[in-house]
Parts: structure tokens; C-alpha cells; sequence
């Protein structure tokens, strides 16, 4: 037994385990991996973290329209009603706030993944 770089994520990890305690990839024999093989696993990852970060990405979406409408809506009624409504002041604006915060969080740790996927990219390439 001996310890190993794990192919796709680069953690040291025994060589005789089945796969990688950190990522999910999974070893064949004595740590060889196909290059192909960490490659498909690689899409794979990528893939699925996005796929997570952007249903959260709709989600903080959904937050920020959830304070967007009644600030609207409350808005729209004191133009009728001839009161001003101060939105600034309007509970609304905290969760526009959260979710657009949220938002940009989301965005850049998509383009933290998509990074970190390409420097993975190019050492998988450089096994061959
Ligand atoms: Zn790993």
C-alpha cells in the first residue's frame, strides 16, 4: 500500500482504495488511471456543480422577486392612493438585497469552478 495523488483532485489517497475520499473518483487497479477516464469524471464533476449552482442561482433569483413585487405592488398603490412610498424604507428591499447578494456569490463561484476544472484540464492532459 502506498500513498498516491488521486487523479482528479490531487489529494493524497491510498493507492488500494477504491476511490477517492474527497472527489468520488474511482480507482482501477494500484492507482493507474485512464486519462480518459479522469477526463469523463472531470465533465462529470463540472457538470454537476453547475447544475447545483445554478438551481441555487434561480433560487436567489426567487428571493430577490419576493421583495421586488410587494415594493412594486405597495409602490404602484401609493401612486394611486397619492401616498408616497419611500422604497428605500420598504421591507422588500432587504430581501432584493439578500437575493442579489446571493446572486453575485453564486456567479462568482461559478467562475471559480469553471477555473479550477480548467487547471484540472490541463494536468490531466499533461499525463500523457
Ligand atoms: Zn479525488
Amino acid at each position: 500500500m502506498a500513498l498516491i495523488n488521486c487523479p482528479s483532485c490531487r489529494i493524497k489517497m491510498s493507492s488500494v482504495a477504491e476511490a477517492c475520499p474527497k472527489c468520488g473518483f474511482a480507482l482501477k487497479k494500484e492507482g493507474k488511471a485512464d486519462p480518459e477516464e479522469v477526463k469523463l469524471f472531470l465533465k462529470r464533476q463540472l457538470r454537476d456543480r453547475m447544475y447545483r449552482l445554478k438551481m441555487i442561482s434561480y433560487v436567489a433569483m426567487s428571493i430577490a422577486m419576493f421583495g421586488a413585487l410587494p415594493m412594486l405592488w405597495d409602490y404602484i398603490k401609493g401612486l394611486e392612493t397619492n401616498q408616497v412610498v419611500v422604497l428605500k424604507e420598504h421591507w422588500g428591499i432587504y430581501a432584493v438585497g439578500a437575493g442579489f447578494l446571493l446572486y453575485v456569490i453564486i456567479r462568482s463561484l461559478m467562475v471559480y469552478t469553471k477555473s479550477i476544472h480548467k487547471t484540472k484540464w490541463k494536468e490531466v492532459n499533461q499525463l500523457k
